[in-house]
């Protein structure tokens, strides 16, 4: 199937080739068409499917189909209105609309909270045919009677689920409030609690579902390894592996923000450049380090799991899991940002005594299990015990008296019952497979 078949214009249809897209993605296939028919659509999909083209491409192709309908004060109104929950997946989105409408005359506008406020207020007085905002902000906006929201011909909300979640339902129904009744919706979530339900049941007029949800499950073009290694070790092993294997563009995870911070700055000593990104850092600075990891000038990037909510980085070689999630659910969620949408991946965890269980989980949830190595110079001290995870200190904070000192030699089958199941790697730093 082509991106032509599916009814888009040639212009659309010429920037996806320019992206590189040969074919839909299931979802894109199924969406589209719904779309393109005016039909209100819930779309049961997260972050990694091509979601965003998915109603990103038809809500341009049908804005260039039918010219706008009013003006206001002489000017042409903002016809589609596209809500997020984050700042960062706002200016993403923003951004596809910019790429797949290059060769459209439609121009977009983002808008988010924790900037100065006035020029968005200047954008606004141009022409704006689409708008990509987080709820706050735009509520500011309508209460000082900035934006006008009375033409809206389509309304997306983009991961309603979260947006529920970060307690933005009160803002979404007042914003509702302001929007044509008649009007296309399109609501997009990963999962369809019933709340989702409920929100959808209030939105939505006759809908068609269309829904590829690949929760829990894990994509067999991401090649997943872990390592078993010393808790005290784990940034020396990921140094080794970054220089040993060249590896670039790499995002790391980390439980807290406090071992982003350290391990960011532990890197970058070792002559690796690399920044952290959470929920401390400013939105100027959070920019920035998406920025350069993006155009590459940036090798690692370490992230905790909520400030990497959201952000789309395609075709990401490396996940690294420096710390294994204490949710199962976010192991699922951190290495779907490698090996997306038809692209291969590594991802790559790194498990100490403490994580065995964890990793235990993470194998139970996905039905797969991670072949567990360690590799040569790297070997388990098998008099290490496992200590609780404490999610306020990294668990490399330990105090000195409780870590065993490292074995003068040891083999590669450590004796401990939690790590029975290591093996050694027989490559440095290969695939193991
Ligand atoms: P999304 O789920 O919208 O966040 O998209 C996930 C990634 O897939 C993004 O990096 C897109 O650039 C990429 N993508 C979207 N559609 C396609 C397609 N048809 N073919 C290949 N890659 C795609």
């Amino acid at each position: 199937m082509s991106f032509a078949t599916l009814g888009l214009s040639p212009a659309i249809v010429r920037a996806v080739t320019e992206r590189g897209y040969t074919e839909p993605t299931p979802i894109q296939a199924q969406a589209i068409p719904v779309i393109l028919a005016g039909t209100d659509l819930l779309g049961g999909a997260q972050t990694g499917t091509g979601k965003t083209a998915g109603f990103v491409l038809p809500i341009l192709h049908r804005l260039t189909e039918h010219p706008a309908a009013h003006t206001t004060a002489g000017r042409a109104p903002i016809r589609a209105l596209i809500l997020t929950p984050t700042r960062e997946l706002a200016a993403q989105v923003e951004e596809s609309v910019r790429e797949y409408g290059k060769h459209l005359a439609l121009k977009s506008m983002m808008m988010y909270g924790g900037v100065n406020i006035n020029p968005q207020i200047q954008k606004l007085r141009g022409q704006v045919d689409i708008l990509v905002a987080t709820p706050g902000r735009l509520l500011d906006h309508a209460q000082q009677r900035t934006v006008d929201l009375s033409h809206i011909e389509i309304l997306v909300l983009d991961e309603a689920d979260r947006m529920l979640d970060m307690g933005f339902i009160r803002d979404i129904k007042k914003i509702m409030a302001m929007l044509p009744k008649k009007r296309q919706t399109l609501l997009f979530s990963a999962t369809f609690s019933n709340e989702i339900k409920t929100l959808a049941d209030s939105l939505l007029i006759s809908p068609v579902t269309v829904e590829v949800a690949r929760r829990n499950t894990t994509n067999e073009l991401i090649a997943q390894k872990a390592y078993g290694v010393d808790r005290e070790r784990k940034r020396e092993l990921l140094t080794h592996l970054i220089k040993e294997n060249n590896w670039f563009q790499v995002l790391v995870f980390t439980r807290t923000k406090h071992a982003a911070n350290r391990l960011a700055e532990n890197l970058d000593k070792d002559g690796i450049p690399a920044m952290a990104i959470h929920g401390n850092k400013s939105q100027a600075a959070r920019t920035r380090a998406l920025k350069t990891f993006k155009d590459g000038t940036l090798q690692v990037l370490v992230a905790t799991d909520i400030a990497a909510r959201g952000i789309d980085i395609s075709e990401l070689p490396h996940v690294v899991n420096f710390e294994l999630p204490n949710v199962a659910e976010d192991y699922v969620h951190r290495i779907g940002r490698t090996g997306r949408a038809g692209s291969q991946g590594e991802a790559t965890s790194l498990v100490c005594v403490d994580e065995i269980k964890l990793l235990t989980a993470i194998e139970r949830l996905t039905k797969s299990q991670i072949p567990l190595e360690t590799l040569p110079g790297f070997e388990i001290d098998p008099r290490i015990q496992p200590e609780p995870i404490l999610n306020r200190s990294q668990p490399g904070n330990a105090s000195p008296g409780r870590q065993a000192r490292p074995a003068a030699k040891t083999g590669n089958r450590p004796s401990t019952h939690d790590y029975a199941r290591v093996a050694p790697a027989h490559r440095s730093g290969g695939r193991g497979r």
